[in-house]
């Protein structure tokens, strides 16, 4: 980050802190705590009191008017402005709805003058390495903002490789826990790195330069890691994206009804798509023209559900998931927005296969998360769950200390530390047993016994 621009966001919070203290005592939910962003100098700068003038980009245009081509696998909708220029130019956005498989990752990319910025919202599955791979095909290197919605290993799955991997400023957490080894790592990290830490809270508002945060959840966490997802509206000149994490339907009548201004151009559907999120009044209060979901093609919890996939289409809205069109760029220049997609694809609801009813962390009824105790152990039950039995390997993340002696030089004192060491995203992660390198290593991968689940 560079100082020039630091300074002209600290200035600006200076000057704007002065104006407000003529006007009103400082009270304690108004602490500026503008300290968090002194220290990390990362640019991400906190505003003390809500703006709703306006701002200086002027309202948002009313009437979008979408027109749609087809160019081979693209698809490109176009949101045209009603009138009234912008009192600054943009320079394109580019909001990446990466393909993780069953999980959720959204990289953003924007610039202000020399300024190269970069947030990312959540890093995927823990099983896989998408997102590091994904993040290095984009040539990134500095994420001045990483935000893990929820602490769930769909979600962080590789946020401690995005730690140690590239150079993150800071990094948002709910505040609420894990007892996974996948949340465990990501702790690690942090601390590791001396990441800058956060937990964002409901009605706080950011400027990472020309792009405004607004923080809609959670208010508190009471343990609830879906419900309490840190969910945002992001306002990039005239164009606003929502996303929610895996936050439930109570939680967005919450925010409906604390009197944000929900309407977006572009929502991240809740919760891949599940029918515990996206009430009816939520979608109608954000009216976007586009949904985006994020699951793998023929997930066992039936992602995206019906009601969810209908009520989208039958409100006019397009509807695109990572399971059948790949990775989905939205680029924007603050007026007009185009939506480019890696694969053409028809959206369909998804179905819950008929043996594998795997119960879904949020059940489907809505009542069973009213118990902070709860939440967590349902979404640990189904990250450790055993991958698709293949009957020719030992799953290194599944099997029984005994199993994994058939191992080669995996002997009693091995297996527990390979117990407690899970999960492992490939056989050559076995590396970080004691005794195990790569001569060893070759051995076992030439007995061809050992594989990793997911
Ligand atoms: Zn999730």
């Amino acid at each position: 980050m560079g100082k020039k621009r630091f300074l002209a966001v600290l200035s600006f919070l200076l000057i704007f802190l002065f104006a407000a203290g003529c006007t009103q005592r400082p009270s304690d939910h108004l602490d500026p705590a503008p300290v968090h962003e002194a220290e990390t100098g990362t640019g991400i700068s906190k505003k003390t009191a809500p703006d709703d003038s306006g701002g200086e980009n002027g309202p948002a245009s009313e009437n979008a008017t979408g027109t749609e081509q087809n160019k081979g696998n693209q698809e490109i909708q176009e949101k045209g402005k009603a009138g009234g220029g912008p009192s600054n130019i943009l320079s394109t956005m580019k909001v990446h709805y990466i393909d993780v498989g069953q999980g959720d990752s959204t990289l953003i990319q924007f610039s202000d003058g020399d300024e190269d910025y970069t947030i990312l919202i959540d890093a995927g599955t823990w099983q896989r390495t998408d997102v590091v791979e994904y993040l290095q095909s984009q040539k990134v290197t500095t994420i001045d903002l990483a935000i893990a919605t929820h602490p769930d290993a769909d979600h962080i799955g590789q946020m401690d490789k995005v730690i140690n991997q590239f150079n993150v400023g800071e990094i948002w957490l709910s505040g609420n826990t894990s007892a996974s080894r996948t949340f465990q790592r990501l702790l690690e990290a942090i601390d590791n790195n001396n990441t800058d830490y956060y937990e964002p809270r409901m009605g706080e508002e950011f400027e990472i330069g020309p792009l405004q945060i607004d923080v809609l959840y959670p208010k508190t966490i009471t343990g609830k890691n879906n419900t309490e997802s840190i969910s945002l509206k992001l306002t990039y000149g005239d164009v606003v994206f929502i996303f929610t994490g895996d936050a439930d339907r109570d939680a967005e009548l919450t925010m409906l009804k604390s009197g944000f201004n929900l309407n977006g151009d572009i929502l991240h559907i809740g919760h891949h798509g599940s029918n515990t999120s996206t009430h009816p009044s939520f979608l109608q209060a954000v009216t976007p023209s586009i949904a985006i979901y994020s699951a793998a093609e023929g997930n066992s919890y039936g992602h995206p559900h019906a009601e969810v996939v209908n009520l989208v289409q039958s409100s006019g809205i397009k509807l695109y998931g990572t399971d059948v069109h790949g990775t989905i760029i939205v680029s924007t220049d603050g007026k007009t927005y185009t939506v480019t997609t890696k694969k053409s694809g028809k959206v369909t609801a998804g179905t819950r296969s008929g043996t594998a009813k795997k119960p879904e962390s949020a059940a489907p009824s809505p009542s069973p998360s009213t118990s902070p105790a709860q939440a967590p152990p349902s979404k640990k039950e189904q990250e450790s769950k055993p991958a698709p039995a293949n009957n020719n390997c030992i799953n290194l993340n599944s099997a029984s200390a005994g199993e994994l002696q058939r191992i080669i030089h995996i002997g009693p004192a091995r297996a527990k530390q390979l117990i407690e060491l899970r999960p492992f995203s490939s056989v050559d992660d076995l590396q970080r047993i004691n005794g195990i390198g790569p001569s060893r290593l070759k051995d076992i991968k030439s007995q061809g016994l050992a594989c990793v689940g997911g």
